[in-house]
């Protein structure tokens, strides 16, 4: 029969197109829950669609930060049976760390930790019983290694691998799976969406020199590194059905090759050294001399450090 698939965060980005290729699959082999905190935002997706809305896709309301939202939402599911939970919700945030308010730092904590813990949680009691079940996370490279100014997005993902690290040895023992997807930049509206914020922000508290680090410094190779090595969200979207296709699901799942020496360096170097040493040096020696930068990582990714990652194709 059909799998019954949930996705949280559908209205836009890497979940809208994992709805859609999943609705469209040509032996119409699951059945799409596409979720969004608010179902005025459904157009796009809906349109996106097509054919497949109504047929093998259909709309939720669920807020992941709410657990009255999720509770309802899971109830109206058909004997609660979710086969495949995809928390894919999440919200960024960027800058120096003075100029930013303890209320936004844990709104990201709520929504990409919290989020997903209530999530699991709710939805792992049925999978238990049924002794089946996949659940994926949209992680991040960022849930694998720190990056400057993106330190509070950066500590949410890591607490959320964590946390599905320590998980994924009792699922296994109810015969579910628990895979994380890695992607390096994705051309989503969540790159926009930073970047309006940023341009909004005024930085009380921060330093002349931090910000000068962050807006002439970070931003721009920033901007150079997301038009040079980003994928599309089509592209994460065709990694995640392929983990979610996988005979033997694997828990950590990287979508770009060009990334993997950043995973491989830090455990090449236990102490961290290596890892802390190469960002600066990205960052404060070579980050205007973009293009050198970039030629120095597609060699690394030639070498010996490169891993398997998941492709798209
Ligand atoms: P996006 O902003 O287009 O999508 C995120 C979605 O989550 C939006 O539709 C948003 O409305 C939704 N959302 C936010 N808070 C929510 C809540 N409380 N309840 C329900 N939905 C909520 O960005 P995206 O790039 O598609 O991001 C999807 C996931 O991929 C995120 O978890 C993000 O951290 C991760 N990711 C993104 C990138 C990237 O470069 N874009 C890279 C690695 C990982």
């Amino acid at each position: 029969g059909q799998k019954v698939v949930l996705i949280t965060g559908c209205s836009s980005g890497i979940g809208l197109r994992i709805a859609v290729l999943l609705a469209k699959d040509e032996k119409k082999r699951y059945h799409v829950i596409a979720t969004m905190r608010d179902l005025k935002k459904k157009d796009k997706l809906v349109e996106t669609a097509g054919d497949a809305y109504g047929k093998t896709l259909m709309l939720l309301p669920l807020d992941v930060c709410s657990d009255e939202s999720v509770k309802q939402c899971i109830n109206s599911v058909k004997d609660r049976h979710i086969d495949i939970l995809i928390n894919n919700a999440g919200v960024g945030l960027l800058g120096p760390v003075e100029s930013i308010s303890m209320e936004d730092m844990k709104r990201v904590f709520e929504t990409n930790f919290f989020g997903v813990v209530r999530m699991i949680k709710e939805v792992m009691p049925d999978m238990k019983k049924r002794r089946a079940g996949h659940i994926v996370v949209m992680s991040s490279v960022m849930g694998l290694q720190g990056v400057v100014f993106n330190d509070v997005y950066t500590a949410s993902k890591f607490a959320m691998e964590g946390f599905c690290e320590s998980m994924a040895v009792q699922l296994l023992k109810f015969n579910i799976h628990l895979s994380m997807i890695e992607p390096g930049p994705v051309h989503t509206e969540f790159e926009t969406k930073m970047m309006e914020d940023v341009a909004k922000m005024e930085y009380p508290g921060a330093d002349a020199d931090t910000v000068r680090y962050f807006k002439d410094v970070y931003l721009p190779s920033s901007k150079d590194i997301f038009e040079a090595m980003g994928q599309t969200p089509e592209d994460i979207a065709k990694c995640t059905k392929k983990v979610i296709e996988s005979r033997n699901p694997r828990f950590r799942n990287l979508t770009n090759s060009l990334y993997t020496p950043i995973v491989a360096m830090k455990y090449a170097d236990e102490t961290g050294g290596l890892s802390v040493n190469t960002f600066y040096n990205l960052l404060f020696n070579f980050g205007p001399l973009m293009h050198i930068t970039m030629s120095i990582l597609k060699c690394l990714t030639c070498s010996c450090l490169r891993r398997r990652t998941i492709s798209p194709n």
